[in-house]
């Protein structure tokens, strides 16, 4: 019954689910130690994987016998942390900037240009294809040192920013 509530549960909601308790029948780690079962665990991220014939790779999230979580990820330890101080002083820094001339001015030339940066795609709905929308996206790391400003630019020149901390490598390669 429980287990049936947490698989509909899991269904109707993206996955990981935090609310849920860590995996406690050990499925992951036999998995991973069975040669005949294509579940590989990473160390370094303490992710473990769906692997593919053709040498992709799929993280799981849950359980597939209780629904419990998978061990607890270092990924986010990749990036650094940006304090809200300097969240503050980045958001106060581009404000006011509205186009991407305005940004160009004011951050000057950015590390890495992408066109398109942001591919996006609507969710499939009944009888409707699905929309994509492709944008350029301009990457600054000269502005922080433990942030990345990511500038969105629409079709039209206006912009989006946003912030995030800096890539910083695998927990165990520091
Ligand atoms: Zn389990």
């Amino acid at each position: 019954m429980w287990r049936a509530f947490l698989i509909n549960k899991l269904l109707k909601k993206r996955v990981p689910q935090d609310d849920f308790p860590f995996c406690e029948c050990n499925w992951f780690e036999r998995a991973a130690h069975d040669p005949d079962c294509s579940i590989e665990f990473d160390p370094e991220l303490n992710e473990y994987n769906l692997m593919s014939p053709n040498g992709g790779s799929m993280r799981l999230y849950h359980c597939p016998f209780c629904a419990g979580r998978a061990p607890e990820s270092l990924r986010g330890q990749m990036f650094a942390t940006v304090t809200s101080e300097e969240t503050i002083r980045l958001h106060n820094l581009t404000k006011e900037l509205k186009t991407e001339a305005e940004v160009r001015k004011v951050l000057g030339e950015p590390a890495h240009e992408f066109e398109p940066g942001i591919v996006s795609e609507s969710p499939p709905k009944d009888g409707e294809a699905t929309v994509i929308k492709a944008s350029k996206s301009l990457r600054y790391d000269q502005h922080s040192e433990t942030a990345t400003i990511d500038v969105t630019v629409g079709r039209h020149g206006n912009v989006s920013i946003s912030f995030s901390g800096k890539y910083i490598g695998r927990p165990d390669k520091r």
